[in-house]
């Protein structure tokens, strides 16, 4: 029966606003299929979710400030002796860590308590309360991963109009970050550029575990659209283009987040300390004593040690003919030694005064093929691209959603 696939998923969108499941093909190079020929991705099935979503009765609780293990086990009438037995069983620790904003659920039925809360990999990890006894398990139900769709023109900032979009915090942070690589936030965005977000929330039996990736996305900017897909390649979740991509640069801009630059790479300094013309070679960024520093790209630490003008510093090798060098540290961080693999981001070090400096800060180089360069003009190149090996399933992929994406829309 034709019905219009495209009619039928802007009604399932107008009815039930913006939430639908559907299947979707794996965007990771682990995939499985016998030969290229056959290379076929699951079609989307778009139906809309029971609105009378089959929720557990349980108490959902979240952690305020202040909650702890025992305050909120004690109000299900569990016995002060058997929370402390638990609380000092170490098989427990983690599960008994409670954190600001963490949920957990609790039920009692038939003088049994059940403490359940879901790990980082969506276990379900099941305390079972009987009196003076307790159980402990780990327990996997079925995920369901239900695509969400949030549309929206902005018309205050990105973040202001995403908010009011329903889009939930995480995935703005996820938005701002992908399109933060190749959008100016504070220079770039006009009234009514538009954002399309497709992305996954995870549910176990009905409850909503985590709020998941960006599946696609598309922002247009100033009139010109641009279009990104999540895929996984060589293990690492990245953003890519729709000509293959990736958003990512191989280097952040920065070290330190939103640092101030105290001094400027100047081939013709007159330096502070020896008073005489002495080029400054990096850039100095002015933080606080044992600030983080992080990598800016990814590579292998070729050194990690002390000299009297640089103080404690580490020089980092990058794929090809970069290197990049964080001088003055108060420390390095745990690990940080010579061979040691970092990873884009990582932490590798906390901003001091060692060697030759005036006050806390971070000295900052940029070696290209072994010369000085500007890190601050310096074009950091793009991430790694889709490889030969993933491109035909990336195409087949980038088809898929951004029909979807493209196809849907529920401002009028
Ligand atoms: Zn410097």
């Amino acid at each position: 029966m034709y019905t219009g696939s495209h009619l039928k998923l802007i009604l399932a969108i107008l009815l039930i606003p913006s939430v639908f499941i559907f299947l979707i093909a794996a965007d990771s190079e682990n995939r499985n299929f016998n030969n290229d020929s056959e290379l076929t991705i699951e079609k989307i099935s778009l139906t809309p979710i029971d609105t009378d979503i089959n929720l557990p009765t349980e108490d959902k609780i979240l952690i305020k400030s202040g909650d702890t293990f025992y305050s909120t086990l004690i109000k299900f009438d569990v016995s002060p002796a058997t929370i402390n037995k638990i609380g000092k069983d170490r098989k427990l620790k983690k599960f008994i860590s409670l954190q600001v904003n963490d949920q957990i659920y609790i039920t009692s039925k038939n003088g049994l308590v059940f403490v359940k809360r879901f790990d980082e990999d969506f276990y379900l990890d099941v305390l079972t309360i009987d009196g003076a006894k307790y159980e402990f398990e780990k327990k996997r139900d079925n995920l369901e991963r239900i695509a969400q769709f949030r549309e929206f023109e902005i018309s205050d900032s990105l973040y202001a109009s995403g908010k009011k979009a329903g889009v939930p915090e995480s995935v703005l942070g996820d938005l701002i970050y992908i399109f933060g690589w190749d959008i100016d936030y504070a220079y770039d965005i006009r009234n009514g550029d538009k954002v399309k977000i497709l992305y996954e929330d995870i549910f176990s039996n009905g409850r909503l575990v985590s709020n998941g990736d960006i599946l696609a996305a598309e922002f247009t900017n100033k009139g010109t659209k641009i279009n990104v897909i999540r895929f996984t390649q060589k293990g690492r979740k990245d953003y890519y283009t729709t000509d293959s991509n990736n958003v990512r640069k191989a280097f952040l801009r920065t070290p330190i987040e939103l640092a101030r630059i105290s001094s400027h790479y100047n081939p013709n300094r007159k330096h502070p300390i020896l008073n005489t013309i002495r080029a400054h070679k990096g850039t100095d960024y002015a933080a606080k004593t044992g600030t983080p520093v992080k990598v800016t790209g990814d590579g292998v630490i070729k050194n990690a040690q002390y000299s009297n003008s640089y103080g404690n510093y580490i020089d980092v090798m990058h794929y090809n003919k970069y290197m990049t060098r964080y001088a003055h540290l108060q420390g390095f961080a745990k690990g940080m030694k010579k061979g040691a693999k970092v990873t884009q981001g990582q932490t590798i070090g906390y901003v001091g005064s060692t060697g030759l400096a005036t006050g806390p800060h971070l000295h900052y180089e940029f070696h290209i093929n072994g010369k000085h360069t500007d890190p601050v003009k310096v074009e950091p190149p793009n991430a790694q691209s889709i490889n030969s090996y993933n491109k035909k399933y990336f195409d087949k992929l980038v088809e898929e959603r951004t029909e979807i994406i493209s196809n849907i829309s529920s401002i009028q």
